[in-house]
């Protein structure tokens, strides 16, 4: 009989996919742990093991249903180069016929499996992964090379598009966007009423002492339990628990940012869902989450009002789908932009948490504990820093791509280098995300916290973020004082008496200086 070898990648756990609808016994499903995958950047513990668990449930799941199944695990796959070396020994060890795979998200691994050599007499054929909700296809007429895509006009596209908060062609509530209404600032007192997250224990020891026997380095806090989740059930079990819990809030507090305290186990998460793992792998189709967010809001009868469920399906439909295809438009180019040319090392202390800087303390070591931040810590919090301190966004890149458990090249890079860095030059969003202990001390409370006084620009005492933010502004003002956004701030700038702007750009550079020891 023919045979067919059909691989599954670690972020291609999809039970619907149509390759599953019947089972076929002259096909093998390949799974496997490869050290192409743990070593391609340096791993958040937790997010190897999230991926192995899953990949593995997704196996036995597999199985269950009658497929054929080859899950390998580091032990097996040792010997292997790459994973072509693996398909190759397989193809030729089964005398397939044809090797098919779901055509990856990642530009890296696309190059490998379209243009790797396979066994004389063995066909290759590519499969859509029947995930995103813009078809491959259509990613060309959305997105050109080089060129700045407004996210609003897309996302507005995609609502009609799928009829999605629609009355006729208008948007419902008459306002296609809520952001405004969604800026809330969450107090010590209200963390209270945050419900304590949904969270699971997965057994993972094995994994991890599978990772210890192949010296495979990682880094962050090993747990053997795993609190993400691993099966669809799991996964499901998350979006139910959103959309009963979270979700009443999710806009009103997305931006919200507070500090841990001893014995909470609330304030890494607040509102957010924490389905970025279970979408990424593909446990969760987006329509999916939308669709029971949809059903939640039309359920409450005004509990949940439209600001909320608006801010929630923007980030699916709209910013989940954005990034993708800025991604695909402007690979392999866009990983060596470096619009702003900044070259500065990655400080020591994004590995540790140990810094004086409370914001960066907290949003680092959540980091490290939880292999997750919300999206307003990874921007407006670690983010911020590197793109004034003018890190290398190559750097920048590879602890994002590291450190959460959600980070897949494609959803990463765009956030991190584009919309983050402004490292494309502009072409996720319009102006830099540059903000300095303004708007630490609007949005959280890490400030009271802190040994650096958030009023203060210059002195030893004053806040990092406050000169190193008009340093930023100072250095790269050919590149945005045309921009209409940031016009007003040089104005701002220029008003300022000349000693007192000197004394905050000696304190800025100071501080860059110094950076290794803030
Ligand atoms: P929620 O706040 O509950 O949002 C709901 C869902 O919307 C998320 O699960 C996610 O699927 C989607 N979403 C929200 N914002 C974005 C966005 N900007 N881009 C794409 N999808 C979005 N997201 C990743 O999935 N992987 C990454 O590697 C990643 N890296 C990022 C790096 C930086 C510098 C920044 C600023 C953002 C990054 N994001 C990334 C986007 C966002 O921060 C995460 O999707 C979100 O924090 C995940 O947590 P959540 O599931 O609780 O999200
Ligand atoms: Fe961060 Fe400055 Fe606030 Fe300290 S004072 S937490 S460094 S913004």
């Amino acid at each position: 009989m023919a045979t067919t070898l059909r691989l599954i990648l670690g972020d291609q756990l999809n039970a619907r996919h149509s390759w599953f609808r019947q089972t076929d016994d002259s096909v093998i499903y390949l799974i496997a742990e490869l050290r192409q995958e743990t070593d391609y950047t340096h791993h958040h513990v937790q997010k190897i093991c999230a991926f192995f668990a899953s990949m593995e449930a997704f196996a036995t799941a597999l199985d269950k249903a009658g497929h054929r199944v080859h899950h390998l695990t580091l032990d097996d796959t040792a010997d292997f180069a790459d994973l072509p070396a693996l398909i190759n020994a397989l193809c030729k060890q089964h005398g397939c016929q044809q090797f098919e795979y779901q055509r990856p998200d990642e530009y890296r691994l696309l190059q490998q499996l379209r243009e790797f050599r396979l066994p004389k007499g063995c066909r290759r054929l590519e499969y859509d992964t029947e995930h995103f909700l813009l078809p491959f296809e259509d990613i060309d007429q959305e997105f050109t090379p080089g060129k700045l895509r407004m996210m609003e006009h897309f996302y507005r596209r995609m609502r009609k598009r799928f009829l999605i908060l629609m009355d006729g062609d208008q948007p419902r509530g008459g306002r296609w966007n809520f952001d405004q209404d969604n800026r809330n600032k969450l107090s010590g007192a209200q963390l209270a009423d945050v419900p304590a997250p949904l969270t699971f224990a997965n057994p993972v020891g094995a994994i991890i002492e599978r990772l210890q026997r192949h010296g495979v380095d990682h880094f962050g806090r090993a747990t053997k339990s795993l609190l993400w989740p691993v099966t669809r059930k799991q996964a499901q079990s998350l979006l139910e628990f959103f959309c009963t819990h979270l979700l009443p809030n999710f806009g009103r507090y997305q931006d919200a940012m507070i500090g841990a305290t001893t014995g909470d186990d609330t304030s890494w998460s607040l509102y957010h869902s924490r389905l970025s793992f279970a979408i990424n792998v593909k446990m969760l189709h987006p329509m999916q989450v939308i669709d029971a967010a949809l059903a939640a809001f039309e359920r409450s009868e005004g509990q949940i009002d439209l600001a909320q469920i608006e801010g929630f399906v923007r980030q699916i439909l709209g910013w989940r789908e954005f990034v993708r295809g800025v991604y695909w438009a402007n690979m392999p180019d866009y990983a060596q932009r470096n619009a702003l040319s900044a070259e500065r090392a990655l400080p020591a202390y994004f590995w540790t948490g140990e810094t004086g800087m409370q914001c960066l303390r907290q949003a680092i070591g959540q980091s490290l504990n939880y292999a997750y931040a919300h999206h307003i810590q990874r921007l407006m919090v670690t983010g911020n820093f590197c793109l004034l301190a003018g890190v290398d966004p190559d750097e920048v890149d590879q602890w994002y791509l590291g450190i959460y458990v959600d980070a897949l090249e494609w959803v990463e890079m765009p956030n991190t280098r584009g919309m983050s860095q402004y490292a494309d030059g502009g072409l996720v969003g319009t102006k830099a995300y540059a903000a300095g202990g303004n708007y630490m001390q609007k949005m959280s409370n890490y400030c009271g916290q802190c040994q650096y006084k958030v009023s203060a620009k210059t002195g030893e005492n004053s806040c990092p973020l406050n000169s190193l933010y008009w340093h930023f502004m100072d250095r790269h003002r050919q590149t945005f004082n045309r921009n209409p956004r940031l016009g007003m701030i040089y104005r701002s700038w220029d008003k300022m008496a000349e000693d007192k702007q000197q004394a905050i750009l000696a304190r800025g550079q100071w501080c860059l200086d110094n950076i290794n020891s803030l």
